[in-house]
């Protein structure tokens, strides 16, 4: 495989995944004849003293949840508003991400799923509730309710900057997984239903949150993910995870093979082998970029091989640019949790210097430091000073 060429974005497929957040990186202007705030910025930072309404009884394409993490990012001449007020601020700034289209799209994708979930019988219903003990290792579980930086740098390696890769799965629940997606694989064959695809690169798979684990795989990002992800990737929105995508993908003879040089439609991107048993199948990564460096040059540091192993875990930044290897033999299947930010995307709008994550904007920024001092320097020689 060439890593000459350029790199792609996974996407959702243009269905979107029925929680508002398909191809939202897509941003449209507001439809013409609504009111806009387009000049009251939000805080860079969110005002953690403040604590957020709840919007549960909202009725939108989004999930509540946005809104109050949204919230906290409001300009202060905002938070006195009355809520109705803040409601239809916050509206107009997530209807960007979704122009009318998409939104007809959101919303058959929600009676796509509606429609399988009151005719496919789970084959395991244990799966569908979280039972941390049957699902994580014990050592996962234990990092994970002591909740310190400590504990949970005591159960991962960390082969290169900002890929991380723990236990997490029990044998067991890896294999009641790949039960359950076979049994629901079948049953979409033998009721003719039409399938959707994890998202625009992998062509096998399945798209867990369709057909009833979305409230187990919420929970798995808000109580087992987002612990980590504040502590390790608080820079792009991982402390403010607010939604998710769940799949699938399947590898090997008569599914996909390989997958191209990409990066994620997701701020954090955990991954984690299922099985079966299989070769090949290694994910290389190459460094993480913002938008615009996308397709620059890896620098030879950020190179990494990673063999997957049944049950563990890795854990990177979306933008952290990376593909598969070939999988030559056997089956291998990966359960994929693509975590999002809404706040993050919002405010990744309004900046233009990604250093804090990206490693060509830190190249960049070092260089113009490196140019600057080096300005200083002779400035000062000319002016008649000495450097010892
Ligand atoms: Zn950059």
């Amino acid at each position: 495989m060439s890593l000459d060429g350029a790199v792609e974005r996974r996407e959702d497929p243009p269905a979107g995944n029925g929680n508002g957040n398909g191809a939202v990186a897509v941003v449209v202007a507001p439809p013409t004849g609504r009111p806009t705030y387009g000049d009251r910025r939000l805080r860079l930072n969110p005002n953690t003293e403040h604590k957020p309404e709840r919007y549960d009884d909202l009725e939108t394409e989004f999930d509540p949840s946005i809104f109050s993490s949204l919230e906290r990012h409001l300009p202060p001449t905002m938070l006195e508003v009355p809520r109705d007020a803040k409601i239809q601020f916050m509206k107009e700034i997530l209807a960007r991400y979704l122009p009318e289209g998409e939104r007809t799209r959101v919303q058959r994708h929600k009676e796509y799923r509606q429609k399988i979930m009151s005719a496919y019988l789970p084959l395991h219903s244990d799966l569908y509730n979280m039972e941390p003990t049957t699902f994580f290792m014990p050592s996962f579980i234990k990092a994970i309710n002591d909740n310190t930086e400590e504990s949970f740098r005591s159960i991962i390696s960390e082969p290169s900057p900002g890929v991380y890769t723990f236990a997490m799965l029990q044998p067991n629940f890896c294999e009641l997984l790949l039960e359950e997606v076979e049994n629901f694989e079948k049953w979409v064959n033998a009721v003719k239903f039409k399938i959707m695809r994890p998202n625009t690169m992998n062509k096998y798979g399945a798209v867990l949150d369709d057909f009833g684990l979305e409230p187990m795989l919420s929970k798995l990002m808000e109580e087992f993910i987002c612990p980590m992800s504040k502590v390790f990737f608080p820079e792009v929105g991982g402390s403010t995870l607010d939604s998710h995508h769940g799949f699938v993908v399947e590898y090997g003879k008569d599914k996909d093979l390989e997958l191209g040089f990409h990066v994620d439609d997701s701020e954090i991107t955990l991954n984690v082998c299922l099985g079966k048993q299989f070769s090949g199948g290694e994910l290389f990564f190459r460094g993480v970029r913002c938008d615009k460096h996308v397709n620059s040059d890896t620098q030879p540091e950020e190179i990494l091989d990673y063999s997957h192993v049944p049950g563990q875990a890795i854990l990177h930044r979306g933008r952290h640019r990376h593909g598969a290897r070939a999988t030559t033999s056997g089956h291998r299947i990966n359960l994929l949790l693509w975590c999002r930010s809404s706040v993050f995307r919002e405010m990744k709008k309004y900046q233009k210097d990604f250093s804090s994550w990206c490693g060509e904007c830190q190249r960049e920024r070092k260089e113009r430091q490196r140019h600057s001092v080096a300005a200083t320097k002779l400035a000062f020689l000319r002016s008649g000073g000495s450097i010892i």
